[in-house]
């Protein structure tokens, strides 16, 4: 049955994806293993998403409970699960209100909504993103995306998107005009190459769009539920945004996004100005607070700190010892190596040798293991890591 999975994929399924390795069968924590029974360790599960690693028991035990309880419920009914799960976002972040929907992109494309609800009355619907930036591949979060290979294929997209430079407030200013409404950034690129926003730009940043009444919109969908070692990456910050974004690891594993309205501008949506169908089921909505208990309870982000202590001062070794390594970035569990090289290779090496890990943005590897990843696990990765440049 699990011979010919690669055929089946390629009869029957959309050839969007490039897709290598083995074929995998079950996970448990940071392992994942394959139909020959082969073990291989996930310093990169799920892009991000299963923040607790494979198959945590909480996280599984809530699936069973709730799927026998209640799944489903169209967003005219009330139901106790998702205003639990606003309650738990809201507390933890800023005066707010929440909606829910599936996906990052989905989250993108109610900020887009709200910016031109708010920018109604005095014609502004323009939005600064940043150069390098990915928010997903709907047409609005594709656009809003600052990367060319995305979008060319797609062409033309739309145009209400004007692109400045992380880090760089002048290229900001360039780009406001008397329409600009809003700045949507993630405050450290995922997919664009693990770039750090620093405090002096945000801060500033910030201050520049209170001054102009431009929303502040934060993309948390990667950085956002402990990625960073705070619950929410802009906490590092002091700001407070106008909306921020979910997605990614609040369900570990289960589909759910979540845009977070400060309560200064919640009231500018009305009913039946947005909508999901399977937006914020009692199911989700369940399993996601249930995360949002794991991390606390299980003392997840005292365990990024810690680790990624470990994570980076190996790293920083490993950059001493090969020249191939041209710099490191990143904060917490999300670390971007680059290299003089193609990442593909390396993490082709990596697999071989029983090692998941990521690359992007050509020379970009990316790390991302599970928050609850212990010290051993990721002695192991480094030590495959270097037999990995080793071999180069
Ligand atoms: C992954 C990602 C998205 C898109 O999420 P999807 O669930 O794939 O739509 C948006 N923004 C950021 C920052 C992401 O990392």
């Amino acid at each position: 049955m699990i011979s010919g999975t690669r055929e089946l994929f390629k009869k029957y399924s959309l050839n969007t994806y490039t897709r290598t390795g083995p074929v995998f069968i079950k996970g448990k924590g940071s392992w994942l293993w394959d139909s020959q029974c082969k073990r291989y360790l996930d310093l990169f599960p799920g892009w991000g998403v299963s923040i607790l690693g494979h198959c945590h028991p909480r996280i599984v035990k809530i699936i069973n409970e709730q799927s026998k309880r209640l799944i489903h419920l169209p967003n005219n009914l009330f139901f106790r699960e998702q205003v639990d799960l606003a309650r738990e976002i809201v507390k933890s972040s800023f005066p707010s209100k929440v909606f829910f929907a599936n996906s990052g992109a989905e989250a993108v494309e109610g900020a887009i909504k709200v910016s031109r609800i708010y920018g109604m009355a005095k014609k502004r619907y323009e939005i600064i993103v940043m150069k390098d930036s990915f928010h997903g591949r709907t047409f609005g979060a594709l656009s809003a995306t600052g990367q060319k290979k995305y979008k060319d294929p797609f062409k033309p997209v739309l145009q209400s998107f004007k692109e400045a430079r992380l880090n760089d407030l002048s290229s900001v200013k360039k780009k406001t005009t008397d329409k600009t409404v809003a700045v949507l950034l993630e405050l450290i690129q995922g997919e664009g190459g693990v770039n750090v926003a620093s405090k002096e730009f945000i801060t500033d940043l910030y201050n520049y769009c209170k001054m102009r009444s431009l929303l502040f919109i934060v993309d948390e969908v990667q950085t956002g539920m402990g990625r960073t070692g705070k619950l929410f990456s802009y906490q590092y910050y002091s700001i407070k945004p106008d909306i921020m974004l979910l997605s990614k690891g609040l369900g570990a594993g289960i589909p759910i996004s979540a845009m977070v309205v400060s309560e200064d501008i919640a009231g500018l949506m009305k009913p039946g100005m947005h909508a999901s169908t399977f937006g914020g089921s009692p199911f989700v909505c369940r399993v996601a607070k249930e995360v949002f208990s794991v991390i606390k309870e299980e003392r997840i982000l005292a365990n990024v700190n810690k680790m990624s202590g470990y994570l980076f001062n190996s790293l920083r070794k490993l950059k001493e010892k090969f020249p191939e390594i041209k710099g490191l970035r990143g904060m917490g569990l999300m670390a971007g190596i680059e290299l003089n090289f193609k990442a593909y290779h390396f993490v082709a090496g990596a697999l071989k040798r029983g090692l998941i890990i990521n690359a992007t943005h050509e020379n970009i590897i990316r790390i991302m293991p599970a928050l609850n990843v212990t010290l051993k696990e990721l002695e192991l990765g480094i030590k495959i890591i270097e037999s990995v440049l080793r071999r180069k």
